[in-house]
């Protein structure tokens, strides 16, 4: 499982597209707990990054580096700095390394400090700290993914705009959760990880 310029960006391409597909659902989730605009921050931000990716970066520092710049300015509300700070994580450490596991680990503690959500505070932290234990062990599937949105589901939200609800969060789905299990899929999908 290494990741490579070649597969960075066809994982994108992936992710881009999933949101693309599903921007309207994405911004449908954030309604009832949120301000209805999570699938359309992303969907800016994604079709931003394959502009870029046009392009092609000559290492996966710099590719990391184009992704997490592009979500940072172009995502805006929580989700763009902390996607970005994940982005931002994983292109200091693919420096060193380019094992998936470790830049994943690097990313999901970068969007810890930044946000300070922890697991079952109904944020996208509860996507990533599920999968990527399964990433690790080869064992992630799409149903497992799709466990840990739900999973969010009856949380209340200590955390961004659905911690202002209190109780009424239950119920709902954590729209950034939905969009991690996009990022994930993806990724189940790019074939050579
Ligand atoms: P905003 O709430 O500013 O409109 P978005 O709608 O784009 O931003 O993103 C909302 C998502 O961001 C939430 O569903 C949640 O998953 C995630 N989020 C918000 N605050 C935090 C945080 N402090 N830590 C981790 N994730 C967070
Ligand atoms: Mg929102
Ligand atoms: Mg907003």
């Amino acid at each position: 499982m290494t990741l490579t310029v070649n597969n960075l960006i066809i994982w994108m391409a992936k992710f881009a597209d999933k949101i693309a597909v599903n921007k309207q659902f994405l911004s449908d989730l954030d309604t009832p707990i949120g301000d209805s605009d999570h699938g359309f921050n992303m969907d800016r931000g994604m079709q931003a990054i394959m502009t870029k990716l046009k392009t092609e970066p000559a290492s996966l520092p710099e590719t990391f580096k184009v992704i997490a710049m592009t979500l940072i300015s172009t995502v805006g509300g929580a989700s763009g700095p902390l996607y970005g700070t994940a982005f931002l994580e994983m292109a200091k450490k693919s420096s060193t390394t380019t094992d998936l596991v470790d830049l994943l680990t690097a990313a999901l503690n970068g969007i810890e400090k930044r946000g300070g959500a922890e697991p079952g505070d109904k944020t996208m932290v509860d996507v990533w700290q599920a999968v990527i234990p399964e990433i690790k062990a080869h064992t992630l599937t799409e149903n497992k993914i799709a466990s840990a949105v739900e999973a969010t589901k009856d949380l209340v939200a200590k955390k961004g705009r659905a911690s202002y609800l209190g109780e009424r969060a239950k119920g709902h789905v954590d729209p950034g959760a939905q969009s991690s299990a996009y990022l994930f899929t993806a990724l189940l999908e790019t074939e050579g990880l």
